[in-house]
């Protein structure tokens, strides 16, 4: 058994930023790019009409508010693809989105057809007052936003949504970006059953599942959820096995000391090296942590949370979220839930021998951040956890900590 501060210490010493990934553009979002993004055409792709209107030469417009009168050639709809060009005393109908024939100087808006001939359509004729006319108006010329061959977007810019839609329309489908942490969660256990089944009896749903992955997503990484395996040897290897393909396997229940707790045997017989096993840490004493190294890929951080839902999940926060954050590449103050000291607004015990975390809620009340503590009945209760928005970080000793005592706070800024 060894220190919490040990323990994280050894898991910051073990996870080392993935190399970047070739991914798919949507798959990349909110993450860095580590290559250039290059146009493979211009935007616009050709002179395209900006308003509904008529596709007229400016040599046919004079003064301000006189009225022109001009033929309609074609129509225009976006889609269209023409090589027409417009004559003097003659226009086009066009519609938004369509391109503006080569002869063509500027796009008047349907608004300013006047004598009831906004309506009009090829062979007929559109009577067309303007005041604010001007030669270009209304017309998105080829290549004023971005160059075929140019550089749109570049190494370290953040893929935002409004990012991902210049590279659609520039032609990239992929990127290479910092890599999206992929996380295989598995739960172990014979008395599990799916959650969206009702179980017999000795048997509990699997929250584990739901909850872990729930945890990994809000962190940006991609959970692979792998179900439940029961605890036989046989189908615990397999099913580990398949976890091992991941950037990190967390896995739930099977790592304190029953008969039945098979998964650090089962670890090890997979090539998992140990790292630590069982920390001083209440709730989450039994976790066990070890990394599966290749020689021809990136390692394989390996976590077996306790069984318990508070257990997991603190140990979660604890040992798995930095690693994510880590593998990521995330600057080091983003590894760990944020700290902050609070006034303690009730009294509660801490246990002799171990740190505790335990579910509180926190307010503001003027300058100072107060905490209040949870009911909260042990390791496997979430219903404090549920509601909290804080964990009060209670060092060992033994002691009770009365009200209006200054204590250290965890909350999780990513997750809610
Ligand atoms: P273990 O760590 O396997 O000894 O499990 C400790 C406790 O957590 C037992 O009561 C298990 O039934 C429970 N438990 C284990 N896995 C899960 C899970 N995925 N979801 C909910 N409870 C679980
Ligand atoms: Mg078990």
């Amino acid at each position: 058994m060894i220190d919490l501060a040990a323990a994280i210490d050894l898991v910051e010493r073990t996870a080392a930023p993935l190399p970047p990934r070739r991914q798919r553009l949507a798959d990349a979002v909110g993450r860095p790019l580590a290559g250039p993004v290059v146009a493979d055409c211009d935007s616009p792709p050709f002179d395209r009409a900006m308003m509904d209107g008529f596709a007229v030469t400016a040599a046919d417009f004079g003064t301000a508010d006189e009225i022109v009168e001009l033929e309609v050639a074609m129509d225009l709809a976006a889609g269209d693809a023409t090589t027409a060009t417009v004559r003097a005393g003659r226009c086009m109908r066009i519609m938004t989105g369509a391109p503006v024939p080569r002869s063509a100087d500027a796009v008047v808006p349907v608004e300013c057809a006047v004598d009831g001939t906004a309506g009009a359509h090829a062979g007929g004729r559109v009577r067309l007052r303007d005041s604010r006319f001007r030669p270009g108006q209304h017309v998105g010329r080829q290549g004023t936003a971005f160059r075929r061959g140019q550089e749109i977007l570049h190494a370290g810019d953040v893929l935002t949504p409004a990012a991902v839609g210049l590279a659609a329309e520039a032609g990239a489908t992929h990127v290479i970006a910092a890599a999206r942490v992929r996380v295989a969660i598995l739960s172990t256990g014979s008395e599990l059953v799916p959650c969206d089944t009702v179980p017999d009896a000795g048997r509990i749903r699997n929250s584990n599942g739901p909850m872990l992955a729930a945890a990994v997503a809000a962190l940006g990484a991609e959970p692979i959820e792998l179900g439940i395996a029961p605890d036989r040897p046989e189908s615990l290897r397999s099913a580990v096995a398949a976890g091992l393909g991941a950037d990190v396997l967390v896995l739930s229940g099977g790592v304190s000391a029953g008969d039945l707790d098979l998964v650090p045997a089962t670890f090890s017989g997979c090539g998992v090296t140990k790292v630590f096993h069982k920390v001083r840490l209440k709730p989450g004493k039994p976790v066990w942590f070890g990394v599966l190294r290749r020689a021809a890929s990136t390692p394989t951080l390996v976590f077996g949370l306790p069984g318990n839902p508070a257990s997991s999940l603190v140990c979660f926060q604890l040992f798995v979220r930095p690693a994510i954050h880590m593998l990521a590449g995330a600057p080091r103050e983003h590894w760990h839930l944020p700290r902050a000291a609070a006034r303690l607004v009730a009294a509660v015990k801490s246990p002799p021998d171990r740190p505790v975390y335990l579910p509180c809620r926190l307010t503001r009340s003027g300058a100072v951040l107060e905490a209040e503590p949870l009911p909260w009945t042990g390791a496997a209760d979430l219903v404090g956890l549920a509601t909290a928005d804080g964990l009060l970080a209670l060092p060992a000793g033994g002691r009770i900590h009365e009200p209006g005592e200054t204590v250290e706070v965890l909350y999780d800024s990513d997750g809610r």
